[in-house]
């Protein structure tokens, strides 16, 4: 059985152990050690990362009670190597766990939340509550744990014996029998947990929940804290000040900024589809029939809607094809043509023929687009 280091000092990240069996195992080796720091994944949080020798640890996974490091060399078994675990990793883990803790302990004594799900991913962790938590709740917990943070109090682990536990009032997701290790961080909270923790609530640095959403009859928040948190909020941060600077806005004010230009871009957009209407309907008013009742109106790059609509009332109109082609010389010609009475596929077919365009459509219209000029579409509709 290997010696659980992580257990009881979480602040071990470098260690001297022997290699009790070593077996290839995983696209690697799976090592066990006579003792070890390395946490395994458990309890929501990744296994921790490092090395044993020269070998890289990639995984520790708890199987069949042996702790099992995947590492990507052999080694000797019965040797004794370094260990070194990836601190900075680990550390930020601990901030991040034990910012949950705080978090899950305050809203487990002020609301009731039970927390029934931890996950601890790259860059921020969720927590499950039974209960939905409103807004003013949930800001009043942040403010709590975060207080905790700035009193420093002391975060100990304990491992009491069966009758104290039965005195102890606890947090915990499942029914433990024996050995059960508790996290308490005095006059906060007290939860059994496999993980490593800092050791004073100051060390977690800052708290922030930057997400809450309902999920199966309570709220999954997502939160962050530790140098993760300021790592957040240096990004952020800098998103704001971009924003700031390029709207002319104080930091303060970008959601106003950003506010007035979404107004102003809605307003814009409405002008800009009245003026397309309007320049439209210039285009078409002047539209006549050739002498084979064809109409055919070229336009500026209007939308295929708007265009449409004036096509079907050229079709009301006249009895030939009714053509209308939207954009220029340089970028080609969308086109819309239709016909009261005639075949409009026949038409476009032998219009895409000549001129190397593609669309189609039914009898009654077809859409499409040829990369064209102006005067061969012109010359193509004087030669039917
Ligand atoms: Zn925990």
């Amino acid at each position: 059985m290997t010696e659980k280091l992580y257990y009881k000092d979480s602040y071990i990240h470098s260690f001297k152990a022997q290699v009790i069996a070593c077996t290839e195992a995983k696209g690697g080796y799976g090592v066990i050690l006579d003792k070890t720091a390395f946490f395994p994944e458990g309890g929501g949080q990744p296994s921790d990362a490092g090395t044993i020798g020269n070998a890289h640890v990639l995984d520790v996974q708890i199987s069949k009670g042996d702790i099992i490091h995947y590492v990507s060399a052999p080694l000797n078994t019965g040797t004794v190597y370094d260990c070194k675990i990836d601190w900075d990793l680990r550390f930020r883990r601990m901030q991040n766990h034990s910012g949950e803790h705080l978090v899950s302990g305050i809203a487990h004594s002020k609301f009731g939340c039970d927390n029934v799900g931890f996950h601890m991913g790259n860059d921020c962790m969720t927590v499950d509550f039974n209960i939905e938590l409103t807004r003013d709740a949930l800001r009043f917990i942040e403010r709590e744990a975060n207080r905790a943070v700035y009193e420093n109090v002391e975060i100990s682990t304990v491992f009491p014996s069966q009758s104290e536990l039965r005195t102890i009032d606890y947090r915990s997701k499942l029914d433990l029998a024996d050995d059960v290790r508790l996290i308490v961080i005095n006059g906060y909270d007290i939860c059994a947990c496999c993980a490593p923790h800092v050791a004073r609530t100051g060390e977690i640095g800052v708290i922030k929940i930057l997400s809450s959403m309902r999920h199966r009859g309570g709220v999954r928040l997502t939160m962050i804290a530790g140098r993760d948190a300021y790592d957040d909020y240096v990004v952020k941060h800098g998103y704001n000040a971009e924003i700031s600077a390029l709207l002319s806005s104080k930091p303060n004010e970008t959601t106003d900024a950003v506010q007035h230009l979404l107004n102003t871009l809605q307003k814009t957009k409405f002008e800009n589809s009245s003026l397309k209407r309007e320049l439209a309907a210039l285009y078409f008013s002047s539209a006549s029939a050739d002498q084979n009742g064809n109409v055919c109106v070229f336009c500026p790059s209007i939308d295929t809607d708007v265009v449409r609509e004036h096509v079907n009332v050229l079709t009301s109109k006249y009895t030939g094809f009714c053509a209308a082609f939207s954009g220029s010389d340089d970028e080609g010609y969308r086109y819309i043509i239709a016909s009261r009475d005639l075949d409009s596929r026949q038409f476009v077919s032998s219009l895409n023929a000549a001129l190397g365009g593609r669309g189609g459509g039914s009898a009654k219209m077809v859409q499409g687009s040829v990369k064209a000029l102006k005067s061969d579409i012109e010359v193509f509709f004087k030669s039917l």
